[in-house]
């Protein structure tokens, strides 16, 4: 192995992720005077979260009588009764605290003619338990939202003294021969110089895995670098058979037309003309989840209703809309629209498939965050020094679907909750560990096989072998077939990984060397989705599985537990059904969140 100079450092926390979440987390913990350096592999501003359009859930009545008790059943009912009762609770119950604490360091939010924030009606949200009318709960900075929080969150982090280590890769955990997270060691991009981190608490933020896809709306960021971390020592990823599928990336380009743009009124057609979600959704149409959207237009699709020259898609109209109200409230996509699919969408319609979006599963936490290590006699158990948060982590509010505008909602109450746990055990006075030669070794070790790897197969040949085989097999619709020669498929793929070539033997802005990384990280997460779909007999959220068209809650209410060490072992840990509180304190009424059939 070649020899490497190591700088190191150490803090109270470190925190991997400059995105919403790690931002939200950075921030909080620094406010409480914790020592915090926030890691990130690109500048913060340019995280993914940079890029969401329509808006953030909280129940603020701003625009309609809402409840947080109604967004927790949206929420519950959009999990399609997977996610973690305490956990949905909590967003529900924090969100309006965590998007007024936002508008007060500096979000821009749209604004009402009285000058409150604005909020538009999204998929999913709806009054009364799901009995009433869509509600307006998505509040928004016009159709740039991820935008402006993102910006928000660095200024409030630098001006509370939070230290950033900026175009800086990090590539392994170092853990304690006992477990425990110590720190992780990362590479600076720009010199090539190597840095260990001690922390006391290790925050992973680093957002999902939509590049284990062929189509995907995620930045080519968004490669599971906290899930690869966390699999290599041994730890389990949850539930990461639930792939979202967004109903509206643009046709060919796969960027995305937020959700928002049916919220102010659009809506889908097939090549007869016909509002089709009408037929599948009669109450809530084309606000119906997007789940059920991806999986209506794949059926018209299929069914030979699609538009274009191959009827291989579907229109989305937005023409109909007065142009000043598409110049205010969705200016973003009015561009993406124009640039990626050259429609003037204030005259014709936009060509939209369903893409890959979001990743429901990932990193097992408790609502404070703290990454669980469970077993059997303990599903609950602690990994200590461990927290993960946004959508690299799974508490699990979003259970097998989330609900749109849900996902900044959870990077920000995560965030905060994160900081507001690590201030109550993390002792400033005490010393950082000192790290594990044998766990900083390792990495070291990785890290150099990996940039000398010298096989037959370009990362670049490897990364779209598995991309298609994820887009071919676990897809918007899957059965026994397509799984069973999807999980032999990836475990052929994961297996070149031995014959990996890299070209690059430099340390300074080596993207070969990067690319290959975040191939080993894409890897066992892509793994872990398709074996944990091949294993789960039942159709529930974003796994419509052919074979077994029906939700089976007798047998399969539970979480999947995929530890992934060249095979993938799955195991599972009950789903929370308790709330934090009951009716008689104020809290939820138990019987309105019960299991019933999902139709919207
Ligand atoms: C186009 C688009 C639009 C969306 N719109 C909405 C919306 O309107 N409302 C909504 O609720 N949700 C929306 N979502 C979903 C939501 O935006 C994302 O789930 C969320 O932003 C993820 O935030 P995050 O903090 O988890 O991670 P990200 O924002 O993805 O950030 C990940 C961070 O981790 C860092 N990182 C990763 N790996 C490493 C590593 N190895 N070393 C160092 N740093 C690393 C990166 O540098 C980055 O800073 C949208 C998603 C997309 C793709």
């Amino acid at each position: 192995m070649a020899s490497y100079d190591i700088t190191h450092h150490s803090y109270d926390v470190i925190v991997i992720g400059a995105g919403g979440s790690g931002l939200r987390a950075t921030l909080g913990m620094a406010e409480q005077g914790l020592k915090t350096a926030c890691i990130t592999k690109v500048f913060p501003t340019r995280s993914h979260t940079v890029a969401a359009q329509g808006g953030i859930a909280a129940s603020l009545s701003n625009m309609g009588p809402d409840h947080w008790q109604w967004h927790m059943y949206d929420t519950v009912k959009g999990s399609d009764w997977l996610g973690d009762t305490d956990a949905m609770e909590y967003l529900a119950r924090e969100a309006p605290k965590a998007v007024y604490e936002l508008e007060h360091y500096g979000v821009p939010f749209s604004r009402t003619e009285e000058g409150k924030i604005y909020q538009r009606p999204f998929g999913g949200h709806t009054t009364e338990f799901g009995e009433g009318p869509p509600v307006q709960r998505t509040c928004a900075a016009a159709d740039r939202t991820g935008h402006a929080i993102l910006h928000t969150l660095y200024g409030q982090s630098l001006k509370n003294n939070a230290e950033f280590y900026i175009e800086y890769f990090a590539t392994d955990l170092i853990m304690s021969e006992d477990g425990e997270c110590q720190g992780v060691l990362a590479w600076n991009l720009e010199d090539g110089s190597l840095h260990a981190f001690s922390a006391k608490m290790t925050v992973l933020a680093t957002g999902g895995y939509g590049r284990a896809y062929f189509s995907a709306t995620s930045a080519h960021t968004c490669t599971g670098d906290g899930g690869g971390m966390v699999a290599r020592q041994g730890l389990p990823l949850q539930d990461m058979e639930f792939v979202q599928f967004h109903p509206t990336g643009i046709y060919g380009a796969g960027c995305l037309i937020t959700e928002g743009a049916r919220g102010e009124g659009g809506y889908l057609t097939n090549s007869e003309g016909e509002r089709f979600m009408e037929r599948y959704a009669p109450t809530y149409k084309d606000l119906a989840s997007r789940d059920v959207v991806s999986r209506c237009m794949t059926m018209e699709i299929r069914e030979g209703r699609g538009v274009g020259p191959d009827k291989d898609h579907i229109f989305l109209h937005l023409n109909h809309l007065p142009p000043e109200t598409l110049a205010l409230r969705l200016p973003g996509i009015s561009e993406s629209a124009r640039i990626f699919a050259g429609v003037d969408l204030t005259k014709e319609p936009i060509p939209v498939l369903p893409t890959v979006h979001y990743n429901m599963g990932g990193i097992p936490t408790n609502y404070w965050g703290e990454v669980l290590n469970p077993t059997a006699e303990d599903p609950d158990r602690i990994a200590p020094g461990l927290m993960a948060v946004g959508e690299a982590g799974c508490a699990s509010v979003h259970g097998a679907n989330r609900l749109g505008s849900n996902s900044l909602i959870d990077l920000v109450v995560f965030g905060r909750a994160a900081g507001i746990r690590a201030a109550s055990i993390v002792d400033p006075e005490s010393p950082a560990p000192t790290l594990n030669q044998a766990s900083l070794d390792k990495a070291l070790e990785r890290f150099d096989s990996l940039r000398h790897a010298s096989g037959g197969t370009p990362t670049a040949a490897l990364r779209s072998e598995m991309q298609k085989v994820m887009q071919d097999d676990a897809a918007v619709f899957r059965t026994d077939e397509t799984l069973a020669k999807g999980v032999e498929r990836m475990y052929e793929v994961a297996g070149k990984m031995d014959d990996i070539k890299v070209t690059d033997r430099s340390m300074v802005w080596n993207s070969d060397l990067m690319e290959t990384l975040e191939l080993t990280n894409l890897m066992p997460n892509a793994l872990a989705t398709i074996v944990g779909a091949e294993a789960r007999k039942e159709s529930r959220g974003a796994h419509a599985h052919e074979d077994y068209p029906d939700r089976d809650d007798e047998n399969w209410r539970k979480h999947t537990l995929a530890r992934v060490n060249g095979k993938v072992d799955l195991t599972y840990r009950p789903v929370h059904l308790d709330p934090l509180s009951v009716q008689e304190e104020g809290g939820i009424d138990l019987a309105r969140i019960a299991p019933k059939q999902r139709v919207y």
